[in-house]
């Protein structure tokens, strides 16, 4: 993981792999957006991809922001549930390795 310049030069931050194989994936429930005066995003996906991902905290509690960009720069966002920051940096974990989607 990490950031790489690709032959354009721009600057991609983590790609997700492709979903792993064995096991359960641990199946996120996409809700939508709730208002929230101050969201911090703590990490994120690369947004070169037509779906990326952020790890967001808000009021003390951690989130997953999910982002669909359409072809005509549309873009549709959801979330998780929100949970305890630690339960949200596990999901995340699990999610950039192909452990849930
Ligand atoms: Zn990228």
């Amino acid at each position: 993981m990490g950031i790489a310049a690709d032959y354009l030069g721009r600057f991609h931050s983590i790609h997700l792999p492709s979903p792993q194989r064995g096991g359960q994936p641990w199946r996120i429930t996409w809700n939508a957006p709730l208002h929230a005066d101050r969201v911090r995003v703590r990490a994120w996906t690369c947004d070169c991809r037509a779906v990326f991902y952020e790890l967001c905290h808000a009021s003390g509690q951690g989130f997953i922001r999910k982002t669909v960009q359409g072809e005509h720069g549309q873009r549709m966002v959801s979330e998780s549930d929100r949970v305890r920051v630690k339960d949200a940096q596990a999901l995340w974990e699990a999610l950039i390795s192909g452990h849930a989607r």
